[in-house]
């Protein structure tokens, strides 16, 4: 059999965020301002460090407004629900991130149900989750988002076929099957309780692994022209005289390429979609907030 097909999602991200900038563009014309996305960081964890200036980077890249708030470790609750208050209330203000995780002292809930769920352009917030499982309109999580529009790309329509998606995290997994669900995919979620997954993954027309375990599914777990989709990101440890090890997702690319018939690259599949659906969020939320109609096609 021939060799998977790669599902480019650098290529796919790169188009995404060209026509948020062209939107951007034309909502600035039309509103007098750029769309505005505060992220918020706080304590100074070094991954999302680099994650919080390569989402402000890509703000400034599509024409949209970035504010950024970098805060002590030490940071008390009161003055971070106070800090997300002004935000909710700043009219310049379309989309809110808090990046996380936060330090320990900060109930991560609590701060999230703080967020004006209209400016919620992650997708955490429990009135968004409840939109989605409802099947109302309202912002999803990014990284799931991502994957719906890269299969829908690669399959067109996704009616009736097996998906089975591990892991069910409220990030990742449990999105992403609600996502498929609504595609009218027939979905299993499989987890870390799950009995004899090798099985259950090989029925599955879609994989979607979001696990967090480097490269745990095996090539033989695979149906024959399956679609996988790697969410994944772990790094090995470094080989002799390198100072980082590789990047892998949680599927075993090498021998997936042998059977599936299409597969996600890590890194370039998942991964850049992540910050290019935040921004499409963003846009959404800027449009909404100017009561003006969403475009199509985003
Ligand atoms: P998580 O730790 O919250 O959830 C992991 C899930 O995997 C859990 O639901 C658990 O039940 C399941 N699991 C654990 N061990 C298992 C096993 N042995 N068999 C089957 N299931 C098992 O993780 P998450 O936040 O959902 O992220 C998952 C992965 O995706 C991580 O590698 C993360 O780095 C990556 N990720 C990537 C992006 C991106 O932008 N590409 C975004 C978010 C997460």
């Amino acid at each position: 059999m021939a060799e998977a097909a790669l599902i480019d999602g650098k290529a796919f991200a790169q188009a995404l965020r060209a026509r948020v900038g062209e939107y951007a563009a034309a909502f600035a014309h039309q509103a007098g301002r750029r769309p505005g996305l505060a992220v918020v960081l706080v304590g100074d964890d070094p991954a999302s460090q680099v994650y919080v200036g390569a989402k402000g980077k890509a703000c400034a890249a599509a024409g949209m407004a970035s504010f950024e708030h970098r805060l002590p470790a030490d940071t008390s609750e009161a003055a971070l629900l106070s800090l997300i208050e002004r935000l909710n209330q700043d009219e310049a203000v379309d989309g809110i991130l808090v990046q996380l995780p936060l330090p320990g002292q900060l109930d991560e809930q609590a701060i999230i149900a703080a967020i004006n769920p209209d400016k919620d352009v992650d997708g955490f917030h429990i009135i968004n989750a409840g939109r989605l499982a409802v099947g109302q309109t309202g912002f999803v999580p990014c990284t799931p988002l991502g994957c719906i529009m890269l299969l829908k790309d690669r399959l067109g329509d996704l009616s009736g076929l097996e998906a089975v998606v591990i892991g069910r995290s409220n990030i990742v997994g449990k999105p992403m099957a609600q996502l498929l669900t609504e595609a009218n995919a027939t979905v299993t979620i499989a987890h870390s309780r799950t009995r004899n997954l090798p099985e259950v993954v090989r029925r599955a027309d879609i994989v979607v692994a979001a696990v967090g375990r480097p490269e745990m599914v095996r090539g033989d777990w695979i149906k024959p022209g399956a679609t996988v989709i790697d969410v994944g990101i772990n790094r090995l440890p470094p080989e002799p005289g390198k100072d980082r090890g590789r990047l892998v997702g949680d599927v075993a690319f090498a021998e997936a390429l042998e059977v599936a018939g299409a597969i996600t690259p890590v890194p370039g599949g998942v991964g850049p979609m992540t910050i290019a659906v935040l921004l499409r969020n963003t846009l959404i939320a800027a449009y909404a907030h100017a009561g003006m109609p969403a475009p199509e096609g985003l």
